[in-house]
């Protein structure tokens, strides 16, 4: 039998093939890889893995010891060679007189705290990597090779009632067990003597946290991990309740489409209700184990149990909030007065936990709002400060999700007791970590969206506010330009980590939306898409719109002021007004900036309709901004004569502009040529003597919608290189 069909609820990847042309650390990096490629392994960002590997010391040129391990942050699946903190093991193993020379130690004492910082002199080969808090366990175990996992199988036993019991008759003597402890240098130390107690183990269990298991050489320590999980889970299987699954069903799911209309309506006010002190970007998530679970009769009791191992409750919270509703029976006022009731009693029960659990010297208590809420019918809904801290978020739940069903399967689910939750949750060296993280940055925590995302000034708009942090939503007219900018963001700033979130909610920071906005229908469908990709909404830009060239005679045809007045005026109204409805479900402060022009205050021959539609414009942000004060600020951005790169700027356009104005040009040159001469003659008339570029526009429009201009609102802001004849007064 071929290795990989041995394995029923595990992926076997190991490729002899390519792990023998690596060198020892990439094969510990490949190793890693395959391992946290499979959910059922290990989750995004959880576990670690190390090999002890002899290198040749650059200072003294003799072959030492060192202890390759996955460093703080980052996840094993996308793990480099750069995720691998290296330390000298006779350096290392020499700290254990330090530790020991302490008066006070073991779990969470001082000293112990105090180690993680002396893991940086024990560094070899300058690596700038981090060490993590789990480094002791790797360095302490007297094998070559270590890995340490989060699997669902092995957490479920690590979280029942007699884990220990269990582990004993899943594993027989291979496999030990050590109870619930906080990672560090006294837990390697217990670890260590577990094994010289007795020598032929392979593996521990780790109570409510998960597993550890080891060999000395590499591929055999990645089959042994595999095995270890492969047996727990089939115990598990064994044992499968069916019907009876977390107490049978209580309540059914309507169908999907019924769903989704619920969680449109749903999700911007469940968003303005937990961002009432910080904002969040939702992730929805509902697979049909999800379902299974908020529909039972035992979701509410193991619910209020919440996660057990530490890793999944950092992000998902010592507990979710779930809503006790009757998706059947019961109408969407009910849900939204037992979700406003829940809340507030999530945050009552959160605060006196803090009260409880401090010490004198915890960190101050963090947002009292859920990460995770629960819904019956519904499903899951995360929320984090980004979109793939909220998907990562989901994905824990998910998984705790299905710790709960396999150990209420085997025995009977416990979550770890409270002050041990708050000693992780408040660890001064957690605190350290977040305080070291760099500030958030203008527009983390918002979606912008971008409408005319697809070239121009709203691309170029696209790109500034992504770069100040901003989930954007790209929208155009051309769906495929709007989600060739979505993709140029997603390449620059990454999809994220977590693998979680159903259809379009499981989205990276950046999504491409076709749109026609002078189709209400239309515009109400992109937002519905938004809701259900991140939740709701905070800052609206509209650069879409049109220049009508006049006929040879200087005339535009009706049906062309018509267009040109439908998505000039009407389109940006329709926009402002299907985001108004969002904005007051959230309850969340908001800004609107549409793009006019500097020719809706310069009278002039051969634009009648473009010019006239954008001096309604300008009335348009006027009056939009007396119509959405005071949650929503409107302000204008009149830029003029940006022909770089322009959609309003066609070939024939600027020829005909180059002919009227009479600046001599070659039929041949390309049309960025053509344009560059267009955009060198206006600037001439301009007061700053210089070119306009869709930067300038960009910029214009990312400050008007951030905070900086959080007391402008009603204005238009004229972008144009200082042209006196459009001085608004
Ligand atoms: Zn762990």
């Amino acid at each position: 039998m071929k290795k990989s069909e041995e394995f029923k609820h595990v992926k076997y990847l190991w490729d002899d093939g390519l792990a023998d042309q690596l060198d020892p650390v990439e094969r510990l990096r490949h190793r890693s890889n395959i391992l946290g490629a499979d959910q059922r392994i290990t989750n995004t960002g959880g576990g670690n893995t190390s090999s002890k590997i002899k290198m040749t010391d650059p200072l003294s040129g003799e072959e030492v010891d060192v202890l390759w391990v996955k460093g703080s942050g980052g996840d094993l699946r996308t793990s480099t060679r750069a995720n691998f903190a290296s330390l000298y093991m006779d350096k290392f193993l020499s700290l254990e007189h330090i530790y020991n020379k302490a008066e006070i130690k073991g779990a969470k004492t001082e000293i112990e705290d105090s180690m993680v910082d002396m893991y940086r002199h024990t560094t070899f080969g300058l690596n700038p990597a981090a060490s993590s808090i789990d480094t002791p366990l790797h360095g302490l175990i007297p094998f070559r090779h270590v890995d340490h996992m989060h699997p669902v199988s092995a957490i479920a036993i690590a979280a029942s009632e007699d884990q220990e019991d269990l582990t004993q008759e899943i594993f027989g003597d291979e496999v030990g067990w050590v109870p619930w402890q906080r990672p560090g240098f006294d837990l390697g130390l217990v670890m260590q003597e577990k094994i010289k107690q007795n020598p032929k183990l392979k593996g521990l269990i780790m109570g409510q946290h998960g597993l550890i298991n080891w060999a000395d050489d590499d591929k055999a320590c990645y089959e042994l991990t595999l095995t270890l999980i492969e047996k727990a889970a089939h115990y598990i299987e064994g044992f499968g309740k069916g019907d009876k699954t977390f107490g049978g069903q209580k309540y059914h799911s309507p169908d999907e489409s019924t769903r989704k209309q619920i969680l449109i309506q749903l999700l911007p006010r469940l968003r303005g209700m937990v961002s009432q002190s910080n904002r969040f970007i939702g992730t929805v998530h509902v697979t049909e184990s999800v379902l299974q679970f908020v529909n039972s009769v035992d979701a509410p009791r193991l619910a209020e149990i919440g996660t057990s191992c530490p890793d999944h409750f950092l992000r998902t919270k010592i507990k979710p909030l779930y809503v006790d509703w009757n998706p059947q029976g019961e109408s969407f006022d009910t849900l939204m007065e037992k979700l406003e009731k829940g809340l507030v009693a999530y945050r009552v029960d959160y605060m006196s936990y803090f009260e409880a659990c401090k010490h004198p010297n915890s960190p101050a208590m963090r947002d009292p709002n859920p990460t995770v809420i629960l819904i019956p019918g519904i499903g899951l809904i995360a929320w984090g400060k980004t979109k793939s801290e909220s998907r990562v978020t989901a994905e824990f739940y998910s998984l705790a999700i299905e710790v709960m069903r396999s150990s209420e399967a085997i025995s009977t689910y416990q979550g770890l007791p409270r002050q041990e939750a708050f000693d992780i949750e408040y660890w001064l060296l957690e605190e350290a970590k977040l305080k070291r993280m760099p500030p958030e940055k203008e527009f983390a925590r918002n979606v912008v969206v971008v409408i005319g995302a697809g070239s121009g000034i709203g691309k170029a708009s696209a790109h500034r506010v992504a770069k100040e942090g901003a989930h954007v939503v790209c929208a155009d007219v051309s769906e495929e330009a709007a989600q060739a900018t979505a993709q140029e963001l997603t390449d620059i700033y990454g999809v994220g980590i977590g693998i979680a979130g159903t259809g379009l909610s499981g989205c990276g920071p950046a999504i491409g939306l076709g749109v026609d906005i002078t189709d209400r229908d239309s515009v109400q469908a992109m937002f519905d898409e938004i809701i259900l990709a991140y939740g709701g909404i905070d800052n609206v830009i509209v650069t879409a719109g049109i220049f009508v060239s006049p006929d040879k005679n200087g005339r535009i045809p009706d049906d062309k002021w018509s267009l040109t007045y439908a998505i000039n005026v009407i389109g940006a109204f329709v926009v402002a007004d299907e985001a108004r409805k969002i904005w007051q479900a959230q309850r969340l402060s908001g800004s609107l900036v549409l793009t006019t022009s500097v020719n809706a205050a310069v009278a002039k021959q051969g634009s009648l309709a473009y010019d006239t539609s954008k001096a309604a414009a300008n009335h348009l942000v006027r009056e939009l901004a007396i119509e959405l004060s005071p949650l929503v600020r409107v302000n204008g951005l009149a830029p003029a004569t940006v022909v770089e790169g322009s959609s309003m700027f066609p070939r024939d356009r600027v020829i005909s502009s180059l002919i009227k104005y009479n600046v001599s040009f070659d039929e041949g040159e390309s049309t960025e040529a053509l344009r560059e001469r267009l955009a060198t003659f206006y600037a001439q008339r301009t007061l700053t003597k210089s070119p306009v570029t869709l930067a300038d526009q960009a910029e214009v429009a990312y400050l008007l919608s951030s905070n900086r201009f959080s007391k402008t609102t009603g204005q238009i802001i004229s972008v144009d290189g200082g042209l006196q004849e459009a001085f608004l007064r």
